[in-house]
């Protein structure tokens, strides 16, 4: 990144700093993040200890969402054309990198940003993140920090109870993702006080018991296919665990995804069978239990496919981008066991075609991954899992492992950071999964970069 000699704003020393005018997501993917979460353009006085962005002009540009934007700090007090001699190159930069079928007529219409919150804005509305998303967001980021500054614990409840419209899933998804960044930066005291207060949301809001609820049902669903597995796990004793359960749609849903291979053409043929010979009674209920069933296995199905894609189109990206050890560790906290299914199946792709390139940056990204997480036996276990498709091999080697699905799920988890009751919920219960609501709260959620902009904009 070229440096240049500037000066600093507050106390006017002389300082270098490192600028980066163009981010162009068809060159470097990670532009985008750098960007967002304000690590791009940031100077450091070692006299006065400023810290602050640099004013420099800023060109971005998205080529999937057809976005062309730019920037001149007004404080650099430019004229219109001094502006254009700064970002004209850098839009010339941008068409000509790309081939010829791409350049479209977005590219001659730049859209002039006046302020550097409002291209920040522009830039998450293209990610379905509109400016009321983010300021509530920034309202639950300001309750955090103000809880954060309570001592005592009586004082935390007392605003928790006043500001709980605030308390919802996007809340506790936020705490989750904070509570994740204090962890990997082994920061104890931040987890230990963040933990402190999660356990106390969970306890104390509506929505915190009922993530509670249901993270105690799902552990449930968990529990008694143990418990049947012991005995050995039949399509029978499924049915009767799924009928059993019916009446519980946490419970429910959790069996439903956690026994999918189960849930196969054999199944439904004893379940018809039960059916033919119920009383009127059972009959109607069976046959309610058939639909729901057909309908949640349908939507898993979807969600299972839906979500393989997305790691194929991450797995591409990284691919693509210029540094994949940097690339790759970036993303990792999205990275799971599909992505990895992913990858395998894209090697095996590469090596019957033969592609030494492809085969070349696929192992790299294999071998960054398999260093990067020695997984826990459990996780381990869970691979193994995944990678199996035939239902009783997979129910042969829960049987065997009953320890690890039990230490992975098992009830003490219940003090750890909602994100795994959250994973949890949202792995087992299709539909709380599908709900457009909820989608949309885990995208503001997931944007680690909001928080981090959070304070600047
Ligand atoms: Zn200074």
């Amino acid at each position: 990144m070229p440096k240049i000699q500037t000066s600093c704003p507050r106390c006017k020393s002389p300082l270098i700093a490192e600028v980066e005018q163009l981010f162009d997501l068809f060159q470097d993917s990670n532009a985008k993040q750098r960007l967002l979460s304000g690590q791009a353009n940031v100077i450091q006085c070692p006299s006065c200890g400023y810290n602050g962005m640099l004013a420099t002009p800023i060109v971005y540009h998205d080529p999937d969402k057809e976005l062309l934007l730019t920037f001149v700090p007004p404080e650099m007090g430019l004229p219109v054309n001094e502006q254009e001699k700064l970002i004209g190159p850098m839009i010339n930069q941008v068409v000509n990198r790309l081939p010829a079928e791409k350049r479209k007529g977005y590219l001659l219409r730049p859209q002039m940003m006046l302020t550097f919150q409002t291209l920040i804005e522009r830039i998450l509305e293209g990610d379905g993140i509109n400016k009321e998303m983010i300021e509530g967001q920034q309202k639950r980021l300001a309750l955090l920090q103000r809880l954060l500054t309570i001592p005592q614990a009586e004082d935390r409840l007392q605003v928790m109870k006043q500001e709980e419209a605030l308390i919802d899933q996007t809340f506790f998804a936020m705490l989750s993702r904070l509570l994740e960044t204090t962890m990997a930066q082994n920061d104890e005291r931040g987890t230990r006080v963040l933990g402190a207060i999660q356990q106390e949301l969970l306890e104390n809001t509506t929505v915190g018991q009922e993530i509670n609820a249901q993270s105690r049902e799902a552990q449930e669903a968990v529990r008694s296919l143990q418990e049947a597995s012991q005995k050995g796990l039949t399509r029978e004793s499924l049915l009767d665990l799924l009928v059993a359960a019916y009446d519980n749609e946490i419970r429910f849903s959790t069996l439903v995804s956690l026994a999918r291979s189960g849930l196969d053409y054999q199944f439904f043929q004893i379940l018809s069978e039960r059916i033919e010979s119920a009383n009127a009674e059972q009959k109607t209920r069976l046959e309610k239990i058939r639909e729901t069933l057909l309908e949640y296995t349908r939507k898993l199905d979807e969600q299972v496919k839906a979500h393989v894609e997305d790691m194929r189109r991450l797995l591409l990206e990284i691919m693509a981008s210029e540094d994949i050890e940097t690339s790759l560790q970036e993303r990792l906290p999205e990275i799971d066991e599909y992505f990895v299914e992913v990858l395998q199946q894209e090697l095996q792709n590469a090596r019957n075609n033969a592609d030494l390139d492809r085969i070349s940056k696929l192992s790299r990204i294999n071998s960054i991954l398999e260093k990067a997480s020695a997984p826990p036996p459990e996780i381990a276990f869970l691979e193994q899992l995944v990678g199996m498709d035939n239902y009783d091999e997979r129910m042969k080697l829960m049987q065997d492992n009953a320890e690890k699905v039990g230490r992975h799920y098992s009830a003490e988890r219940s003090s750890e950071p909602a994100r795994r009751i959250g994973r949890q919920i949202k792995r087992n219960s299709p539909h709380r999964f599908t709900r457009d609501n909820d989608e949309r709260h885990e995208k503001v959620g997931t944007s680690r970069s909001l928080l981090q902009t959070g304070s600047r904009l």
